[in-house]
C-alpha cells in the first residue's frame, strides 16, 4: 500500500485497536470458528505416531517411507497436484553453490561387549598358540572347551535394529572386535598422547564427525563410541539415559563407523577404563553411502483468482531426522498436513471461500532439500510470495518448550511476521483466559490434549531450518517461523510422541492456518486491521530492546533510528507487494527516497 496513506491510517485508527480486543483479528470471525471447529490436534498426532515409526535419515528407505505416507494422506485428504519430486544426490552434484550429499542407509549396526572369558577366547582364536609350552596348552584347551562359546560371552550394547539413533549417520561396514580406550573429548591431538588408539576404537564426548579424522586419520583408531549430548539448554546434560544422534562427516576421506551410546553407559565404561579394567568391542555395520536423491513432498490448494492463482503461500516444515524425532519434526510436518487436510475440507465444503492465491504444502528434508528445491526448480520460488515454516510445534510440558513466533531477518524486512502474531497473540489471550477462568470462545484445546495456556512468543529472528533458506537474498521470501525452543530431549531418541501435546498442535495448525489463509487473499491495502498489526508488531520489536533510544549514545541512537526508520519503509513497502496500489500511487521502495533517512 502507500506508505502515506499507511502511515495515516495507522495513526488514526489506533483507537479501534481496544474495541476489537476479543475479537479474532484480520479474518471473518465464521472463518476462524471453521478453522477452529475444524482443526484436530488428535489427527495431527496420531499422522505424527506414524512417521515417528521411521528413520528418516537424507535419502534413506526411513525417509522415503515417510514421504509416501505423507503423499498418500495428502491423496486422501483431497489435495491437488500431489507428488514427491526426486533431486538426485550422489556427492557431485550442485545445488546452487551446495555440493548434494549421496543418500545413506543402515541395514545392521550391533554393538557387543565381550566379557573376560571372550575377549581370552577371541584372542586365542585370532593368536593361536605358537609354542607348547604350559601357555600355549592353557589357550589351546580353553579354545576347545564350551567355556569359549561367544554367545555366552558376548553382551549387545546397542543395535541399530532396536534404535537406530545408536548407529551414526554416514556410518560404513565394518566387523571388528578390539579394545577401548578412552580419549575424552578426541577433538585435540593432545587427547590422545599415550592412548594407544592405533587399531583400538576411540571412546569420546565430541560428536564422531568432529573426531574421525584425528582419531581414524592420524591416530589411526578402528572405530568411533561417542557420548555426546543433544542441544545445550538448562537440562543439557541432566538426563543420562539420553541417546543423542550422531554424525560423521559426509565428505570425510577417513571413512569409518561410530555408535552413539547414552551418558549413563559411557560413564560406566570411563570409570571401568580409569581402574584399568580391559573393554572389548565387537562391532558389525553394514551400512553406506549410495547415489540416490533428495525426495520432496508437495501439494496444493489451488487460487480461485485468474489473475493470482499463479502466486503461491507455501507452508513448509522438514521431514528428516532420526527415529522418532517426534517433535523435531513430525510435528512441523503434520501440523502443515493438517492445515491442508482443513483448508481443502472446508474449501470443498463451501464453508470457506477458496482463496485468491494457490496454497502450497512442502515436506523437504531440511535445508538441503529446499536448497534443491528451489534451484532446481525456480519457478517455485518465483511463484512464492510467503512461507509457513513449522519446525518444532508440538512439545507438550515435559520437553519446557517455548513456542516463538520468530521474526525474519533485519535485512528482509515484511508485515507477514506481523500477521502471524496477530492470530497467536489473540490465541494466547483466549487460551489464557480459558485457563484461568474454564470458560472462553476458543479455548482451542484438543479433547485429548492439555488446557494450558500456550503463551507463545514473538521472538527476534534466529536460524537454524529451512526458514533461512526462503529468506535468504538469493531468494528473498519472507516466512513466518513457528518453533519451539528448547527441547530437552532434541535430537535424542526421548523426543518421543508421548512428549507431543495435541492441544499445542492445534494451536499452531490455527496459528499457521490463518496466517497463510489471511495472505492468499490479500489484494488490497489489508485496512485498519492489518495497519493495526503492523504497528503493534512495530512496537513490541522496539520494546525488545534492551534499553531504550536515550540512554544510548547518540550515535548508536541515531544508528537505531535510521535501522528502525528503513526497516519500516520495508514493511509498508512489503505490504505493496501483496496489494499494488492504484496506478499512480505506487511509490517503489528505495531507502534512498525516505526523508527520514
Ligand atoms: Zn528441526
Amino acid at each position: 500500500m502507500n506508505r502515506a496513506y499507511f502511515v495515516v491510517g495507522t495513526l488514526l485508527l489506533g483507537g479501534a485497536l481496544l474495541a476489537e480486543a476479543q475479537k479474532p483479528p484480520l479474518l471473518p470471525e465464521k472463518d476462524v470458528a471453521a478453522l477452529a471447529n475444524e482443526l484436530s490436534g488428535e489427527t495431527a498426532k496420531r499422522n505424527l505416531e506414524a512417521i515417528a515409526r521411521f528413520h528418516r535419515q537424507r535419502g534413506s528407505r526411513g525417509f522415503h517411507a515417510a514421504a509416501e505416507l505423507v503423499a498418500e494422506r495428502l491423496r486422501v485428504y483431497g489435495l491437488s497436484d500431489v507428488a514427491i519430486l526426486q533431486f538426485p544426490a550422489d556427492g557431485k552434484i550442485f545445488y546452487g553453490t551446495q555440493r548434494s550429499r549421496p543418500a545413506w542407509d543402515a541395514e545392521r549396526g550391533n554393538l557387543w561387549e565381550l566379557d573376560p572369558v571372550g575377549a581370552a577366547c577371541y584372542e586365542a582364536a585370532h593368536k593361536p598358540p605358537t609354542a607348547p609350552d604350559e601357555e600355549g596348552r592353557k589357550q589351546l584347551a580353553l579354545l576347545l572347551s564350551e567355556d569359549c562359546d561367544p554367545k555366552l560371552h558376548t553382551h549387545l550394547l546397542a543395535s541399530y535394529e532396536a534404535e537406530p539413533v545408536v548407529l551414526a549417520e554416514d556410518s560404513e561396514n565394518a566387523d571388528v572386535t578390539t579394545e577401548l580406550v578412552d580419549v575424552g573429548e578426541g577433538t585435540k591431538e593432545s587427547d590422545y598422547t599415550g592412548k594407544g588408539a592405533k587399531g583400538k576404537m576411540v571412546l569420546v564426548s565430541a560428536q564422531p564427525g568432529a573426531v574421525q579424522d584425528l582419531a581414524v586419520g592420524k591416530f589411526g583408531a578402528a572405530g568411533i563410541v561417542s557420548y555426546a549430548q543433544n542441544q545445550k539448554t538448562a537440562w543439557w546434560g541432566e538426563d543420562e539415559n539420553l541417546i543423542r544422534w550422531g554424525h560423521l562427516e559426509t565428505f570425510s576421506p577417513n571413512k569409518t563407523f561410530a555408535f552413539m551410546v547414552s551418558l549413563k553407559m559411557a560413564g560406566r565404561m570411563r570409570e571401568r577404563l580409569t581402574h584399568g579394567e580391559k573393554i572389548t568391542l565387537h562391532a558389525v555395520v553394514k551400512a553406506g553411502q549410495h547415489p540416490g536423491g533428495y525426495e520432496v513432498v508437495t501439494a496444493t490448494i489451488p487460487g480461485a483468482d485468474a489473475k493470482l492463482k499463479g502466486e503461491e503461500i507455501a507452508f513448509s516444515c522438514h521431514l528428516d531426522h532420526q527415529r522418532p524425532g517426534a517433535n523435531d519434526n513430525a510435528s512441523g510436518c503434520v501440523t502443515i498436513l493438517e492445515v491442508a487436510r482443513t483448508l481443502e475440507k472446508l474449501i470443498s465444503e463451501g464453508e470457506m471461500a477458496r482463496p485468491a492465491r494457490t496454497m502450497r504444502f512442502i515436506f523437504p528434508q531440511e535445508i538441503e532439500g529446499t536448497i534443491a528445491l528451489l534451484n532446481a526448480q525456480p519457478e517455485f520460488s518465483k511463484r512464492i510470495k510467503a512461507v509457513v515454516h513449522m519446525d518444532m510445534v508440538g512439545g507438550g510440558l515435559e520437553t519446557k518448550a517455548v513456542f516463538h513466533v520468530t521474526r525474519g531477518p533485519m535485512s528482509l524486512p515484511s508485515f507477514v511476521h506481523d500477521v502471524a502474531w496477530a492470530f497467536a497473540e489473540w490465541v494466547n489471550e483466549e487460551s489464557y483466559q480459558f485457563a484461568a477462568t474454564g470458560k472462553g470462545d476458543y479455548p482451542m484445546v484438543a479433547p485429548e490434549g492439555g488446557k494450558e495456556p500456550l503463551r507463545a512468543e514473538y521472538s527476534a529472528y534466529t536460524m537454524g531450518s529451512d526458514h533461512d533458506v526462503y529468506q535468504d537474498s538469493s531468494f528473498g521470501i519472507p516466512a513466518i517461523y513457528l518453533n519451539d525452543w528448547p527441547d530437552r530431549y532434541i535430537h535424542t531418541n526421548f523426543d518421543a510422541a508421548a512428549n507431543i501435546d495435541p492441544t499445542k498442535l492445534k494451536r499452531a495448525a490455527f496459528i499457521g492456518a490463518a496466517s497463510g489463509y489471511y495472505l492468499a487473499n490479500l489484494n488490497s491495502a489489508g485496512g485498519v486491521e492489518l495497519a493495526l498489526a503492523v504497528i503493534h508488531g512495530r512496537s513490541i520489536r522496539l520494546l525488545s530492546f534492551d534499553r531504550p533510544p536515550r540512554q544510548m549514545p547518540n550515535e548508536e541512537a541515531e544508528a537505531l533510528r535510521r535501522n528502525e526508520a528503513e526497516y519500516d519503509g520495508g514493511v509498508s513497502y512489503s505490504v505493496d507487494q501483496f496489494s499494488p496500489p492504484p496506478t499512480g500511487f505506487a511509490v517503489p521502495y528505495d531507502r534512498r527516497l525516505n526523508p527520514s533517512l
